[in-house]
């Protein structure tokens, strides 16, 4: 029997907005608030957040829903926490201060430090050893680069003084003021320092990024107690009994818990996750591998593709081209032009990631005639996207998975011509889920587990729906004669580079 008053809260922290959620225990949203933050690009390449804004943000979603939910008289039994990825912060462990900016996942600013340390020998350690890449997208060069460059930081961490976090373990740090210090394995995995087979940082790794061990995470599996929400900040302790990466999230949300089950996530960049199970499949065409999650102490593992720039590229029409004046204008622009008119968009706005990974690649448009105008560079942009997840189907494809179908989610998939056009793009059915905050979803699913309403992550489907499919419909010769005209324009970008 569900008890209707008690339900579970997600603290879902991204690269756009800050959003909080509480299910009940069908996976029904009860309450939800979301805000949106802000980015900062200082230079070139740089992409900073604001460690306080941030918190202010979760704060604030954080007690918006809490009180709706008190005053329809619902208790609330735990919490979960998901997170943009790889975005470093270091703090102060004593006043639990920033010492930084927290320095984004799209940061390219330690493209030469990877450079410098990029011998085949530690490339092949690197690979073998955290599944990764590598390249300034995940942690590891961004803690150093800060130790480095702010006064006294490097003596302070030696010492144990600072802490190192992924947006997870500040939220943790803060919630629990300074009680908990720890991350779990899937944002551990993110960072170059993890071993995903030993389940351990790396001292080796360690060194070679000149990261000190005092100042790491306790890491746990997904599903633990990691502390909890001090009554100081909404009159009740609440347990946060669950921590898992955006992604890896929204894989569960889609309940991808099958072997060869692939999402497609269309936010800020587009991740695709393939689940492989017990075993970790190593790319042999520059995809990584990564902690899938970790329940009930068995580890399942992903092979991942990551694309920098997806609805990045629209934001950037709307708000630097001034092009658009919301996002979702894009669909009906798209849809009136006939076709692209030989128009590329090669959207390397913070470097190329899968399968490329040129950090310092930038970006480019092709084609352009007299006749051509913002329309054709609009569709330009959401075509990029569908030609991008189609390298990394094409990258899987050579890795030896096969893929039969898509499951997409995201701020873009609202988008229909966007989906109709990856479908004809991949020649797969793309399968578009009722619920669209699948990361919410998969993060409400491990909260589900911890509190044994849900037996394990199979129970997943049980609140994952489908809501429409979209099936290609494009001559195979239309298909091919685009493709090729995205690759003579992504090989030229990437020439430059
Ligand atoms: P994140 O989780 O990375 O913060 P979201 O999943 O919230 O991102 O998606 C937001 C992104 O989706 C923005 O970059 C925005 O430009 C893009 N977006 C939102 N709606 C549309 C739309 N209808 N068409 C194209 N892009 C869209």
């Amino acid at each position: 029997m569900i008890n209707n008053k008690k339900c579970i809260l997600v603290i879902d922290q991204g690269t756009t907005s800050s959003r909080a959620i509480i299910f009940d225990y069908k996976g029904k949203v009860l309450f939800q608030k979301s805000i949106e933050i802000s980015q900062i690009y200082p230079k070139d390449g740089w992409v900073e957040q604001s460690p306080k804004e941030i918190w202010k943000s979760v704060l604030e979603v954080v007690k918006n829903v809490i009180k709706k939910a008190i005053k329809k008289g619902k208790s609330i039994t735990s919490v979960s926490i998901t997170n943009q990825r790889e975005t470093t912060i270091v703090w102060d462990r004593k006043t639990g201060i920033p010492i930084y900016n927290a320095i984004g996942w799209q940061d390219r600013r330690t493209s030469d430090r990877c450079r410098m340390l990029s011998s085949k020998k530690n490339i092949k350690l690197i690979h073998k050893k955290t599944g990764l890449l590598l390249d300034p997208y995940f942690s590891a060069s961004k803690i150093s680069w800060i130790l480095d460059n702010i006064q006294g930081a490097r003596n302070k961490a030696n010492k144990g003084e600072l802490c190192f976090g992924t947006i997870d373990t500040f939220l943790l740090f803060k919630f629990t003021n300074g009680n908990s210090f720890s991350t779990d394995v899937t944002n551990a995995s993110r960072t170059s320092l993890f071993d995903i087979i030993a389940l351990k940082w790396d001292m080796q790794l360690c060194k070679l990024f000149d990261v000190p061990k005092a100042i790491l995470p306790k890491v746990y599996d997904c599903i633990s107690f990691f502390g909890e929400i001090n009554k100081s900040f909404f009159g009740i302790n609440i347990p946060i009994l669950s921590i898992i990466g955006d992604q890896q999230a929204s894989s569960i949300g889609q309940s991808c818990t099958n072997i060869g089950d692939l999402k497609s996530t269309y936010g800020t960049g587009c991740f695709i996750l393939v689940n492989t199970g017990g075993e970790i499949v190593y790319s042999k065409n520059r995809l990584i591998s990564t902690i899938a999650y970790k329940i009930n102490k068995k580890t399942a593992y992903a092979l991942e593709g990551s694309i920098f720039t997806s609805g990045s590229a629209i934001k950037w029409l709307r708000d630097k081209l001034n092009l658009l004046e919301d996002a979702s204008e894009s669909e009906a622009i798209a849809k009136k032009l006939k076709d692209n008119k030989g128009v590329y968009f090669v959207p390397a706005l913070s470097g190329l990631g899968a399968p490329y990974w040129r950090p310092n690649a930038r970006g480019a448009i092709y084609g352009l005639s007299l006749d051509s105008g913002s329309e054709e560079i609009i569709r330009a942009a959401l075509e990029s996207i569908a030609y991008q997840t189609a390298d990394l189907i094409k990258a899987l494809k050579a890795d030896g998975i096969h893929i039969k179908k898509i499951r997409v989610d995201g701020g873009m998939v609202s988008n229909k011509w966007f989906l109709q056009f990856l479908s004809n793009i991949l020649d797969l059915p793309i399968e578009k889920p009722i619920f669209s905050e699948t990361t919410s979803l998969g993060a409400a699913v491990l909260s589900l587990i911890a509190i044994g309403y849900f037996k394990d992550i199979s129970d997943a489907q049980k609140i994952c729906k489908i809501d429409k499919v979209f099936c290609p419909n494009m001559r195979e010769e239309k298909r091919k004669k685009l493709i090729r005209g995205w690759e003579v324009a992504v090989n030229r970008t990437i020439s430059n580079f």
